[in-house]
């Protein structure tokens, strides 16, 4: 079913940053744009977390509101961006004590506290390379990722080394120093008190010259469709943070923007911390997890404005349902925004019904550091769409065959098709927060790039106006009876059933097509998985695609496998279809122990 596009106010309250996007793209150049940003004091370079802090804490904004935290408990923490500055440097000073040299990893596995934010920060200062661990992973996956990514420090807190590091720590011979926060009394053998440190280090740190192109992250992709991989980026980034956040965020000084992603994933990173105070606002960090009924408390009460989330946060709440909504004032609101998946069109208009604004989808990934491809404030939304490539991005879609390797012509390049035709979704490399390159899997990287191209693996289409539109990852998209299927569409398709809470579609092989659509679906609270529904939803899905797209088969689980980050594992369906070994499963969200960290 096409979905209405949905317009903009002609006059809004605040005036978009990007009105003519097109304008802005034809004169738009990195290296012009990085002027907007200061360099270290004395052309020492550029350095991130000067970017994100010192730069202000230097300036009028030095008492503003930074980061303003929620705590599980009701706790309530603002910290100035005097503050940021000041604690960042003594923990980039506790860093210097121990002897930690620059460009070694500095690893965070801890819950969204605050000294997450300020170890990240110090760890920028001291340019030792940040790399976050989810804090939901289980021992095996945090010693994977320690070892790959070769750990000298680690951050974290009493109770979550006792059950996750402390059993693994013989293993790590790299890891010198761990670092615990929250300690009351004495610390977990092999572990030291970093409040202690903290408290005893100054508050005076000189940021030492800093190559823009000094490794600054180290992000493990979220492991959807395989091993996860540590995707290398530098401080250059932090130009592409800053505007990315202007364009496609849409943020302005006075706003109060609460990125719910966790900061152990790319966009708790890039716009949960780094983006967000580039621009000297105020932003929310809440603690807890998901729940509808805090936060809508929080954007009520912390007068929210900007809000950018995911598809599953967004699903669970059309699950919950709009009325949970009324309760709360949420006018504050003025720009929403969503990552990560797939973004149904039916939540892009549900957004519109319950909060008044439509969500606005957005796409980019570990390996590009920054949002790419964007439905952005000024513009009309085209529900089911990923929007038009920011300024300073070129997008390509290319030829390729059904595993997602691209079609070379006669001279061995590859081509760009036809608006409408379906191709891999590429990338012109070249800005700042491109990734340099996978940890120790030098191959895998050159593997991304074709032709001058980056090849993201996902299979998009563009439309006359420029709009790009997913079809699925190359690894997953369905060849059935000769036509290719996005699981996409499918699940949308599906979700427009008042039953159906969220549906994951995959191949099964089939003797006859090569392979059929099977489809996965999770229902809404109170319906219950009935053969009637069962051949409802085949039928009514039978409708809205056409038989050679519709789903042949329809299993129902309320626990459709996703990654910790929210992700449907389609590949984890299909797998257990078939009965084969389920691969990677360490970002598999399993619920239960490992979920919560407890009292810390
Ligand atoms: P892995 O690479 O380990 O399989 P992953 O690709 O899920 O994991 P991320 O880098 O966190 O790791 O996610 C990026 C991917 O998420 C994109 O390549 C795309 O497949 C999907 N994605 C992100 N945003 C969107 C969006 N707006 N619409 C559709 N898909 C999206
Ligand atoms: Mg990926």
């Amino acid at each position: 079913m096409p979905w209405a596009t949905i317009d903009k106010p002609a006059s809004p309250a605040v005036r978009p940053n990007l009105v003519d996007d097109e304008a802005v793209r034809r004169r738009f150049r990195w290296d012009e744009a990085a002027a907007e940003l200061d360099g270290l004091p004395g052309g020492r370079g550029l350095n991130m977390a000067h970017e994100a802090v010192d730069r202000h804490a230097a300036g009028p904004l030095r008492d503003r509101v930074a980061i303003r935290w929620l705590g599980k408990r009701g706790e309530r923490v603002e910290l100035t961006y005097a503050h940021l500055a000041a604690r960042s440097n003594r923990f980039a000073n506790v860093l210097a004590g121990l002897g930690v040299e620059p460009g070694q990893r500095v690893f965070l596995l801890a819950g969204r506290v605050p000294e997450l934010y300020i170890s990240v920060l110090g760890a920028l200062k001291h340019r030792a390379v940040v790399a976050p661990l989810f804090s939901a992973f289980g021992p095996e996956p945090i010693a994977t990722r320690l070892s790959l990514g070769d750990g000298r420090v680690l951050v974290t807190t009493p109770l979550l080394y006792r059950r996750k590091v402390a059993a693994v720590r013989d293993q790590l011979p790299g890891l010198r120093h761990v670092l615990v926060t929250g300690a009351r009394g004495a610390p977990p053998e092999g572990t030291v008190d970093l409040d202690a440190l903290m408290a005893g280090a100054s508050e005076d740190y000189e940021i030492g010259p800093t190559d823009p192109e000094d490794m600054a992250l180290l992000h493990f992709t979220s492991g959807t469709t395989g091993t996860p991989k540590g995707a290398v980026h530098v401080h250059r980034a932090v130009v592409a943070h800053y505007w990315t956040g202007r364009f496609a965020l849409d943020l302005h000084p006075d706003d109060v923007f609460w990125c719910t992603a966790d900061p152990g994933w790319v966009t708790g990173m890039s716009y949960g911390i780094v983006s967000p105070l580039t621009h000297g606002i105020t932003m929310v960090v809440d603690e807890a997890e998901f729940d509808a009924d805090r936060w809508y408390s929080i954007i009520q009460d912390e007068r929210v404005t900007v809000w950018y989330t995911a598809p599953t946060a967004v699903r669970m709440m059309m699950r919950i349902g709009a009325e949970a909504v009324h309760d709360y004032d949420t006018s504050s609101l003025r720009f929403l925004a969503s990552v990560g998946e797939p973004l149904n069109p039916e939540a892009v208009v549900w957004g519109q019904e319950v909060f008044g604004l439509p969500f606005h989808d957005n796409w980019w990934q570990t390996e590009t550091g920054g949002i790419m491809i964007a439905n952005l404030a000024a513009l009309p939304i085209r529900p089911g769409s990923m929007g038009r490539a920011l300024p300073g991005i070129e997008v390509g879609i290319l030829r390729c065959a059904e595993g997602g390797e691209p079609v070379l012509d006669a001279d061995g390049h590859v081509q760009e098709v036809a608006p409408g035709e379906e191709g891999m979704l590429s990338l012109r490399p070249g800005w700042p927060s491109m990734f340099r390159g996978y940890l120790h899997d030098d191959q895998r990287y050159q593997r991304c790039f074709v032709d001058g191209w980056y090849l993201s693996g996902d299979l998009a289409w563009r439309d006359a106006e420029g709009y790009v539109w997913f079809v699925g990852r190359a690894d997953d998209v369905i060849k059935s009876a000769g036509h290719l299927i996005g699981p996409f569409e499918v699940e949308s398709a599906l979700m427009e059933h008042d039953a159906v809470a969220e549906a994951g579609v995959f191949a099964k092989p089939d003797p006859v097509a090569g392979n059929v659509v099977k489809a996965v679906v999770s229902l809404r609270p109170g319906v219950e998985p009935t053969e009637e529904l069962r051949a409802e939803l085949l039928g009514f899905a039978r409708t809205r695609l056409g038989a050679a797209v519709a789903p042949r088969e329809i299993d129902f689980d309320q626990q459709l496998p996703k990654t910790k980050s929210g992700k449907i594992m389609r590949r984890v369906l299909r797998a257990r279809e078939l009965g084969l070994p389920e691969g990677d499963l360490s970002t598999l969200e399993t619920g239960g122990a490992d979920a919560e960290e407890g009292p810390r």
